[in-house]
Parts: structure tokens; sequence; C-alpha cells
């Protein structure tokens, strides 16, 4: 393939991307931008290995042979609940492939550039390892910690910040010796800032706590687009350049919503500087007695109801309750309830995570709510459901400056007449903070698996209105 016709993919390729990005913005047109950007990501594969420099095409074809095969068994298999893990991982590998591309790059005597472009060379080399590192072992902590293989209680001690600024000054330092040394030198100096920017990206992860945690998923994903956009000027390859700054850049856009939406200051989180709202060391004591419900009064509160509001958390996607949920909306809407979803922006594992099980579901998109418009009907509303949703609906983010939740707006559920809540047992939500709302004279716990639950409510529904 010539260099020109090259060019011409890459760009098609580039606006096919941009097209893919603009059609994930909205539900409706998720799945055509996920077609865009299948047939860009083809069109990239096909103009880069077919380009004119590039040999061993063998070599080539049965390393995207072999990893065709492991991603296709692993999204297959991959259950929806593990998809945040899954995503966690894909972004090390980014952070590990810019880090093996900058060490392969530095390594190549092939590469003969003058001093000037030298220099530019070494920089490119070194910012590209130093973002692929940092990316590659957060992403790994990452996942250790949605995987719960990794406690989500923040790293906290005296000077972490301290330490973070030193290693950053560090590996700043030792890049300018590293642009000016030659030979073994310069190895030992690009080997040791490796192990430094390893070691950052570690510490930056673990002093992030489970609240924090869906800004910090969509930071990964920002720094794998930039780690991905460094190697492409080490390879001086523009499509990966473009590509790389498209989910850099819209990763960082992601990142600030979601601090929006949780009232979290972005450096704050993204330097680990802890809950900056959270300003009292001595905890609101919660008051109250949980209360348990049976399914059978349950059914007859949703019998009696004209307004319901559904809040479904983590534990719907764990229990694969979105199906048997909207049965139940279904058969309540029939009886001329108004029933609507309340979906709060960090409900689950991942941004967009309630959307995407819903939509699964076939829920339409007019009674799926965000919390925004929700919140003030609150009051209005006979009975809130929460399906398996826990520091989404916790009202300690209001009331208890303590908490580590404290400032994140929360779908206020105990403002409605009822509340019923779905879940196993009394265990705390991801962020590991007790949730007064159970505890609160307008709520009753219903325990139980959530899809088990729902099913059993729609049963005994159906009996009532034969
Ligand atoms: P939570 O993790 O706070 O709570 C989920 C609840 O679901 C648990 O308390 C659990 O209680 C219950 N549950 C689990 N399995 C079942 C089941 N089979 N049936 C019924 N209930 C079940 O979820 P939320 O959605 O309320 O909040 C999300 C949390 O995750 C927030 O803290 C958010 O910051 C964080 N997070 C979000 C990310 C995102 O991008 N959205 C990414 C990373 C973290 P029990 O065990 O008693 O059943």
């Amino acid at each position: 393939m010539t260099v020109t016709l090259q060019t011409v993919a890459y760009l098609f390729a580039s606006i096919l991307f941009i097209l893919s990005l603009s059609g994930l913005s909205s539900q409706t047109s998720a799945k055509r931008g996920v077609v865009y950007g299948i047939f860009g990501m083809i069109l990239a594969i096909l103009a880069t290995v077919l380009g004119e420099k590039v040999e061993g095409h063998l070599f080539i074809l049965i390393a995207i042979g072999i990893a065709s095969i492991i991603g296709f068994i692993a999204a297959r298999k991959v259950e929806m609940t593990s998809m945040p893990q899954l995503v966690a991982i894909l972004h090390s590998f980014v952070g590990l492939a810019a880090v093996l591309v900058g060490v392969g790059s530095f390594l190549d005597h092939s590469i003969h550039v003058s001093s000037a472009a030298k220099i530019i060379h070494l920089v490119e080399v070194y910012v590209g390892i130093f973002i692929g590192a940092v990316t590659f072992t957060g992403s790994i902590i990452a996942w250790g910690k949605l995987e719960g293989k990794i406690s989500s209680k923040p790293w906290q001690f005296k000077g972490l910040q301290y330490m973070n600024l030193m290693l950053v000054v560090a590996i700043a330092l030792i890049g300018v010796f590293f642009c000016n040394a030659n030979g073994n030198d310069a190895t030992i100096l690009l080997f040791i800032q490796i192990g430094l920017s390893c070691f950052l990206g570690i510490s930056l992860v673990m002093a992030i706590g489970g609240g924090d945690m869906p800004v910090v998923v969509s930071m990964l994903n920002s720094y794998s687009g930039w780690a991905a956009s460094a190697a492409g000027f080490m390879l001086s390859n523009d499509l990966l350049i473009v590509t790389g700054a498209l989910v850099g850049s819209s990763g960082a856009i992601l990142s600030i919503h979601m601090c929006e939406a949780m009232n979290r200051s972005f450096f704050s989180v993204i330097f680990a500087s802890g809950n900056t709202k959270q300003n009292a060391n001595v905890r609101v004591a919660i008051e109250g007695e949980a209360l348990p419900i049976n399914h059978e009064e349950v059914a007859e509160n949703l019998v009696d109801a004209k307004s319901i509001v559904i809040v479904p958390g983590y534990g719907m996607a764990v229990a694969k309750a979105q199906y048997p949920i909207f049965q139940l909306a279904q058969s309540l809407i029939s009886q001329g309830k108004k029933v609507r979803f309340a979906i709060h922006p960090v409900a689950g594992r991942l941004p967009g995570h309630m959307n995407v099980l819903l939509a699964e579901a076939n829920v339409p998109y007019d009674i799926v709510c965000e919390m925004d418009e929700i919140n003030s009907d609150m009051p209005d509303t006979d009975v809130v459901l929460v399906v398996g949703a826990n520091d989404v609906v916790n009202p300690s983010a209001q009331d208890d400056p303590a908490s580590s939740i404290y400032g994140m707006p929360v779908i206020e559920a105990w403002y409605a007449k009822k509340v019923i809540v779905l879940k196993r047992s009394m265990n705390v939500g991801y962020s590991g903070e007790d949730n007064p709302l159970f505890y609160k004279s307008n709520t009753r716990m219903l325990y139980g698996d959530a899809k088990e639950s729902v099913e059993k409510l729609t049963k005994i529904i159906a009996e009532k209105s034969n």
C-alpha cells in the first residue's frame, strides 16, 4: 500500500472513530457508534499491516489471530458484572504496550536522528514510558480493587502526597540526565524511571477510596489514550497519535463529568488527596432500627401506590434482575401506575452501567430518569424500590461530614412516603459506609437475592390482579 493510500485510509479511520465516539454519546445511537468503531479499527489495522515498511506479515497474522481468539473468548465469557475489571485490565495492556514500544524504540539502533531530533525522540520515549508505566500498574491496582482482591480502603499515611510529589520530581530530574546520557548509563536511568513510574501508578491508585473509583476508572481510560498517543509519536504513526488523543481527551472529559456528578474536585481525585469535602472525625450516630418486610406486604404497598420509583444499583447487576424488574414495572404500568427508574451517575461499577443493563432489558428511555430529574419528585412518590443499590441512596453523603462519601449527590429516596430496599443482608456498599436509610422509619428491608424477590413480587401482583 502506498504512503498516500495509507494516509487516506488513516484519515477515514480517524473519521470513523470520531463518529463512533459521537454515536456512543447517547443510548439510541450507541450500537451505531460501536459499528463505526469496529470498521474504523479494521481499516486502521489493514492500513498499518499493509504499509510499505512493514515486514514479517506471517508473524503479525499469527499475533492478530491469537489475540483475536483470546479477546473473543474473554468478551464472551465475561459476566456483565465483571466488565469494569475487564476494562481495567485492558487499560493495563495499553500501558504495558506503550512501555514496550518505548523501550524497543530506545534500543532500536536503526533509528538515526540528528542532535536536536535526538533530544525530541528521547523525550518522546521517556514521556511515553512514564505515562505507559503509570497506566500499567495503576490499572492493575484498579483491577484488583474492582475484583475485590485488594481492599477498597484507601492508603492513607502522613506524607503520601509529598511522596508522590517527590516521585514526580525525581522522575523529571532523571529525565534530564537521561536525555544527556549515552549507552549503558542512559539504559540504567531509563529502567530506574520505569521502576519509579510503576510505583507511582500503584501509589496513586492505592490512595483512592472505593467511592472515588469511578473517576479512577475513567482517568485510567484517559491515561491509556495518552499512552497510545505517546506510542504513536515514538512509532511516527499519525493514526495512533490521533486515536490516542481521542481516547485521552474523551476519557478526561468523562472524568470531569464524573467528578461533577460526585461533587469532587478533579485534582483532589487524581492527586489522591482524599475527599476534601469530608471535614469531621466524629461520625453522626445512626438512629432507629432496620425493619424487615415480606414479599406479600411489599406487593400490597406496590398495588396501593400511584407513583413508584425504582432505584437500581450494583446488586441488580449481580443478581441479573434487570429483566424481571422490567416485567414488574410493565405489570404496574398496565395497572395505571406511574413507574420510573432513577439512575445515579455512578451506580454499579462502570460509567453508564445501569443504563446499559436497562437498555439490555428493553426498558424504554422515557421512563429512565437521571438523579437530578427525579430528586425533586421524591416527596410525591408513594414507593421507592431500591434494587441492590446502597451508596447511591446513602443519606450520610448529605448529613454526615465524617463520611467518606460526604458531599456526593445521592438519590434522595428517604423523602418518599415508603422505601423498600431489596438486598441480601445489612452489608455495606462499595464505599464501606453504613447506610442510615435502612434505619429510617419509612424504610423496610426486603432481604434476599434481588432477582428472586422481584420475580416473587411480580407473581404475587399478577395473582392479586386476577
Ligand atoms: P453498592 O456497591 O454501594 O451496593 C450494592 C449493594 O447491592 C450491596 O450493598 C449489596 O448488599 C447488594 N447486592 C449485591 N448482590 C445482590 C443481590 N444478588 N441481590 C440483591 N442485592 C445485592 O452499589 P451502588 O450501585 O449503590 O453504588 C456504586 C458504588 O460503586 C459507589 O460507591 C461508586 O462510587 C462505586 N463505583 C462505581 C463505579 C462506576 O463507574 N459506576 C466504578 C467503581 C466504583 P448485600 O450484600 O447485602 O446484598
